[in-house]
């Protein structure tokens, strides 16, 4: 590719409304464009690198067995009314009617189509296990779109669908798809981290998460500093600290004069106790259901929605407003689950709750609040669960040495063990070796391809640019004649360039009338891996090879660029 026909409009200036640097950098290296709000053009570089993660992704699924279709975008909503997901999907799902007033969704995911593809297809056990894939464009109505290719409204993904006759035989392609995976992300030259993960609307049992590690990620995981055990923050569980009153005998129930102090830190000082002899309650609705809700958590911790909403079945939960509250005859900051009229409200208790000792909580009256309340005597909970929000610094619940780290990550890719929630509801059995029917058993297995390219630059980049891993970059090779009206310079440049074409290695030069410093700026900018410089040494068959990764620079004779090149290629 010649620099000066490329179609790559490079900006010296950081775009305003790009917050994070994977975002600011692709559009400044003129890789993507935005058409609207998490829609996206990608530009020819662009385009180059999402080809790049999907052919690796490719490679990976054929040799981990699975099959590659390609099924329809636009999907008739009878499939999604069949399994519930025409109302569970809510305002994510892109709703069309097509001009008869039919109503058809465009594909957020595709385990409606696969399964009644399946159903209507597979009838014995002989034909499974089977696995599945597809490499598609996907549509999602995001509350928020942001950070570019990372959260998009329309976006590529790699969906894999499995069925099978056995749990077994599930748990064995589970786990071929993670090693998939972590060849894919490895070869993708990223940092990553395989994950426990909450199985969020899909639904199903066993669920992993492969991060990227990188500080702007949207998700916390939490990992064990001794053994193997890692967990998104949605899913990670920690042991519960003892307070040092454990042991204590109970004591009985005392109402306190707490004149304006609500807050626990406050009611804490003002006891002088630990945060964690101290119970919390939050009110809660589900939108939906319209089922309220008190949850208590213990002082010191903080409450885990989707935990909440997986131990509740509840899709929408939003806190109880002030006036929501005085309806109820609540009073902010002084509620409490002793000497309460609850009413239909649904009270749930984190299990720290119930293993406190006299432990404080709200006297639902102003300015007043309870000693020595003991969950059992006092009070029980309808629902008792693990709602908490693990912080790093807790114990790690699988080893009794370790203790928990976090880090920030990115979601790049998620296997699930669907079980039977698909099949059950389509109807997708088989007839087993003693021809009684069965129903299938499934697996679900996705990589965001836009939000991993994506990924891979939040990961690899300093102040100048890009630092593409070699095996996903645009191009590998920038050729750069410092002096282009030097014929020598100008001449050896382009042979070397032509040399490289030939290797099919992905090459560019920069034949433009700028500056040297101007190309090199560009070359850093979009990310090059290796710039080969033609310069003054041009006229003794010298030339200088920079690594972008390394900044190590090396002078290489012209014969044996090639050779040079080929050797960091490989080294990767
Ligand atoms: P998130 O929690 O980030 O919304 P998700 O759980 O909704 O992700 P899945 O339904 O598991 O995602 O989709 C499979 C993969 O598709 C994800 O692991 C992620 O890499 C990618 N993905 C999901 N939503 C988006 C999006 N809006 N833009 C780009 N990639 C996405
Ligand atoms: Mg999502």
């Amino acid at each position: 590719m010649r620099f000066s026909k490329m179609y790559a409009k490079t900006l010296k200036e950081t775009p305003k409304d790009a917050e994070v640097v994977s975002h600011q950098l692709m559009l400044r290296s003129g890789m993507i464009k935005k058409l609207a709000s998490g829609v996206y053009t990608y530009l020819p570089l662009g385009y180059r690198a999402l080809r790049k993660v999907e052919k690796i992704v490719r490679e990976e699924m054929d040799r981990a067995g699975s099959q590659e279709i390609f099924m329809p975008v636009l999907q008739p909503a009878e499939l999604w009314k069949e399994t519930g997901r025409w109302d569970a999907m809510g305002p994510e799902m892109m709703r069309l009617q097509d001009r008869h007033g039919r109503d058809f969704i465009l594909g957020p995911t595709h385990e409606e189509v696969i399964t009644d593809i399946i159903r209507n297809d597979i009838s014995s056990y002989k034909s499974l296990p089977l696995s599945l894939y597809q490499i598609q464009t996907k549509f999602r109505d995001e509350r928020r779109p942001r950070f570019g290719l990372m959260r998009g409204r329309e976006f590529l993904m790699k969906d894999a669908y499995s069925f099978h006759a056995t749990d077994k035989s599930l748990d064995d392609e589970f786990e071929n798809m993670k090693a998939a995976y972590s060849r894919i992300f490895e070869r993708c030259g990223v940092e990553f981290r395989s994950v426990e993960a909450d199985s969020g609307a899909i639904g199903g049992s066993g669920s992993q998460e492969f991060h990227v590690l990188a500080e702007s990620g949207e998700d916390e995981i939490i990992y064990c500093n001794t053994c193997g055990y890692a967990a998104n923050l949605e899913k990670a569980e920690s042991v519960v600290k003892e307070n040092s009153n454990s042991k204590e005998d109970l004591k009985p129930a005392e109402l306190l004069d707490t004149p304006d102090v609500s807050k626990i830190e406050d009611i804490a000082k003002f006891l002088e106790i630990e945060t964690s002899q101290t119970v919390k309650a939050i009110t809660y609705m589900d939108t939906l259901s319209l089922k309220a809700y008190m949850v208590l958590q213990r002082g010191d911790y903080e409450i885990n929605e989707v935990k909440l909403k997986n131990l509740l079945n509840e899709t929408d939960l939003v806190m109880l407003s002030e006036t929501d509250l005085i309806a109820n005859n609540l009073i902010k900051g002084y509620m409490g689950p002793y000497n309460i009229e609850l009413g239909d409200m649904i009270l749930v208790a984190d299990e720290s709750v119930t293993k406190i000792i006299n432990h404080t909580a709200g006297g639902n009256q102003v300015d007043t609040h309870y000693i020595n309340v003991n969950y059992g005597r006092d009070y029980t909970a309808d629902i008792v669960g693990d709602v908490r929000s693990v912080k790093a610094g807790e114990g790690c619940p699988r080893c009794s040495e370790g203790v928990l780290e976090s880090a920030r990550g990115i979601e790049a890719g998620h296997v699930f063990k669907l079980g039977k929630k698909y099949s059950e509801s389509m109807g997708a059995t088989y007839l087993d070796e003693n021809g009684k029917t069965k129903t299938m058993t499934m697996g679900c297995y996705g990589i965001g391809v836009s939000r991993t390219m994506a990924a891979a630059i939040e990961q690899n980049n300093d102040d100048n640019g890009i630092i593409w891993p070699m095996s996903i970059a645009p191009y590998l090779v920038d050729v750069i004649p410092a002096n282009i009206k030097d014929a020598d310079q100008l001449g050896l440049a382009e042979k070397l360039y032509a040399e490289l074409v030939n290797k099919n290695i992905d090459t560019v030069i920069d034949d433009r009338k700028e500056r040297p410093g101007f190309k090199f700026k560009d070359a850093d900018l979009i990310g090059f891996p290796i710039k080969l410089i033609v310069g003054r040494g041009a006229k003794d068959g010298l030339v200088e090879i920079k690594i972008r990764k390394t900044n190590e620079a090396f002078e290489v004779k012209a014969e044996e660029v090639i050779s040079f090149i080929q050797e960091i290629i490989v080294k990767g």
